[in-house]
């Protein structure tokens, strides 16, 4: 198994912390307060190099593995930000690394890398099918040199702030594939040819700070090099990147419930009531002292997940843990941090709330708990099939 160099992932954490330095959490809270994007800090990430991490050295990023790109993320929600304005890029990437033709990959990838085009944005989940992605209703027809879309997407996050998609459609219709995994494919679809000529987009006002979007397609036309690796095995190929996007998530509720132990703590030792800190009471002081417990666990499972991707092995049950684990974990250190601030943990100057709401999204998003504990259940302790 890979022996991670401590050291070099110290100085990761070091240039990645150097950089969130520079965005403080008032500039988080205003870009939450204005529903905005933090094109600012996107662009310095990308700039810096760290959004290109896991982008091979032939086409322009560093070639780093998983472990690396995990703690990047992990340093940026730990810091306070909001990674989830700027994962999609780097699971996206996957897809077209390791499906892509040598051609898309010798176009699009050193473009990604200097931060001429993002790849933010993936397009699967559909209001009527939702979790069962195999029943997905968005179709691809074949014309000729093109491919005809039509259908719709729900919950499909930065359109806005991207230049490609990666869109999942059905090629053959359910009822003509053998397999109900079959006659599905990827495409790489230019956003700014597509809105306005067969795609719209209308925007989503939701909980957390998160740009996501209803697409409609109605007849867009996009050219048949748009397909990523071959027709009809496009599920497979989304399947493929989950395990690393698991695994990314994982690190960054690992960042979050570091942010809110730390919060938590130092309000403890400070704030008193009755003469006395609240931390001396153990009614304080154990339910931090538990999430911190549970944020440790979680992040053991993180490193299994990272160790097993980086040396070629099947993640899959670590990478799931781990995201379970860890999801889990920094919600409860949210819920123990609020409650330590009291009032004060309503109150948007301490971020707690806002935290709080963006953590939450992991145990929906991007596959919910109870499709994890399916995973676990039927894959790993051979129970029947659920659903
Ligand atoms: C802020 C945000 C951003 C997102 N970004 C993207 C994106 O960029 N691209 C994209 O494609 N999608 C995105 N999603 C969608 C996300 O992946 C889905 O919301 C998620 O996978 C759950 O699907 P659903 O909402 O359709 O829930 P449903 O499938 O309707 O499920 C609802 C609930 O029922 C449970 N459930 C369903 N079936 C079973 C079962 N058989 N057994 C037990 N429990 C079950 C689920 O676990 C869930 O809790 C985003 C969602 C959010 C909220």
């Amino acid at each position: 198994m890979i022996q991670y160099d401590k050291e070099a992932l110290d100085a990761i954490r070091d240039g990645v912390r150097g950089l969130c330095a520079g965005f403080d959490d008032a500039y988080w809270r205003g870009v939450d307060e204005r529903q905005d994007f933090p094109e600012e800090f996107v662009t310095a990430l990308t700039q810096a190099g760290w959004l290109a991490a896991m982008i091979p050295e032939e086409y322009g990023g560093s070639g780093l593995g998983l472990a690396e790109a995990s703690v990047i993320l992990e340093e940026v929600n730990r810091c306070g930000g909001n990674s989830g304005t700027v994962h999609g890029q780097m699971y996206n990437m996957f897809t077209l690394l390791r499906n892509g033709s040598a051609e898309q990959k010798d176009h699009y990838l050193p473009r990604i890398a200097r931060g001429e085009l993002r790849l933010q944005s993936m397009g699967v989940t559909e209001p009527t099918t939702g979790t069962d992605t195999t029943k997905i209703k968005t179709t691809a027809v074949r014309k000729g040199d093109r491919y005809v879309i039509n259908g719709q997407k729900v919950w499909i996050s930065r359109i806005q702030h991207s230049d490609l998609m990666i869109l999942l459609a059905r090629t053959t219709p359910l009822d003509q594939v053998k397999k109900k995994t079959d006659g599905m494919s990827i495409f790489l679809v230019d956003l700014h040819q597509a809105i306005g000529n067969g795609m719209t987009v209308q925007p989503i006002a939701n909980m957390v700070h998160h740009v996501t979007n209803e697409l409609f397609f109605d007849n867009l036309e996009i050219p048949a090099e748009a397909l990523i690796g071959e027709e009809g095995k496009g599920f497979r190929y989304i399947l493929d990147g989950l395990n690393a996007e698991r695994t990314l998530i994982a690190a960054e509720c690992i960042g979050d419930g570091r942010w809110f132990i730390d919060k938590a703590s130092r309000y403890a030792r400070d704030r008193e009531v009755f003469g006395r800190p609240i931390g001396k009471n153990q009614g304080i002081q154990f339910p931090i002292a538990e999430a911190h417990i549970e944020v440790e666990a979680a992040d053991l499972m993180r490193w299994r997940a990272c160790e097993q991707y980086d040396s070629g092995l099947n993640a899959g049950a670590a990478a799931n843990m781990a995201k379970y684990l860890a999801a889990k974990a920094s919600w409860e250190a949210a819920n123990v941090c609020l409650q330590t601030h009291g009032g004060f943990g309503f109150a948007c100057e301490y971020d707690v709330e806002r935290k709080f709401r963006e953590t939450r999204l992991y145990q929906v998003a991007p596959i919910s708990t109870n499709l994890i504990l399916s995973y676990v259940a039927e894959h790993l302790l051979e129970l029947p099939r659920s659903f």
